[in-house]
């Protein structure tokens, strides 16, 4: 059985793409298969996977949606990318705003990028889908797409206050598009442990949203050495194996394995 997370989160720059790349690592050291997608135009998922110019890709997500909106055939396995750690990357770019646009007067709009996601599922133990910074249509489609969803959230009062929009707009499509998504739970990161912020937000998420939406115990530490895995276009696996932000991966992915 495959499992399709969303990593979404309309605030930017709160490790939506970090946690992919380091959970879908993860997930293939625990022996699974593993698919993670690009769905956001800035092509930042695809770049942290060693992608330098996804501009340039003749297939990525962007080209294979386009198909499904005009109704063409696709072959499954085309466009996808093998990363050395393991994982398979289905990559995006800039194209990926044109699609937006062309969504408006597609049929079946929000299921564009289930259509894709049900042809490569049979191959995967997990498809994590990572989310472009907005709420807007291809955010609905990766929701659309997915069987629950998990929310980085910095650890920092505004941005929990922030997450009401995201958690209206989960419940929006859980009951018009997908009734069965499901939320896989809070993942508080870039926490800084001089401070004593994360009892605070997970106190301030239970008050607003009760025990309905569980809180990860893993924590991801605030740390450059996590930043510099874009760079280094690997996980933290195979930058820093001994690093706190690894172990850090390590537990979140033992935590959802555990959700299965
Ligand atoms: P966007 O909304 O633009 O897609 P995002 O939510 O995907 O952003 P990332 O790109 O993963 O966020 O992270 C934002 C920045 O913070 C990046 O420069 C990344 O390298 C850095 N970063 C990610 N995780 C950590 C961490 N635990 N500690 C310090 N920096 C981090
Ligand atoms: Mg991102």
């Amino acid at each position: 059985m495959c499992k399709v997370i969303a990593i979404c989160n309309q605030k930017g720059g709160v490790s939506k793409t970090t946690t992919t790349v380091n959970l879908g690592v993860g997930l293939v050291r625990e022996g699974k298969k593993v698919l993670v997608i690009d769905a956001d135009p800035q092509g930042n998922l695809s770049q942290s996977l060693g992608v330098e110019k996804p501009d340039e890709l003749e297939i990525a997500l962007p080209s294979i949606m386009e198909k499904i909106i005009m109704d063409k055939d696709f072959d499954a396995t085309e466009g996808i990318i093998h990363h050395e750690e393991g994982i398979d990357l289905m990559p995006c770019n800039i194209d990926l705003s044109g699609v937006d646009v062309s969504l408006v007067n597609a049929m079946s709009r929000e299921f564009v990028l289930k259509t894709y996601v049900e042809s490569v599922r049979e191959h995967y133990d997990y498809i994590l889908i990572d989310c472009m910074p907005s709420l807007g249509m291809i955010t609905v489609n990766s929701l659309t797409a997915a069987d629950s969803v998990l929310i980085p959230v910095q650890a920092a009062y505004l941005p929990v206050k922030g997450l009401e929009q995201l958690i209206t707009t989960i419940f929006r499509v859980k009951k018009h598009l997908n009734p069965n998504i499901q939320f896989e739970g809070i993942l508080i990161s870039m926490l800084n442990a001089r401070t004593n912020y994360a009892k605070d937000i997970m106190d301030l998420i239970k008050d607003y949203y009760g025990e309905s939406i569980s809180i990860f115990q893993s924590r991801i530490p605030f740390s450059v050495r996590a930043a510099e895995t874009s760079a280094a276009g690997v996980s933290i696996f195979t930058l820093d194996k001994k690093h706190p932000v690894a172990s850090a991966y390590e537990e979140l992915t033992k935590e959802v394995i555990a959700h299965e």
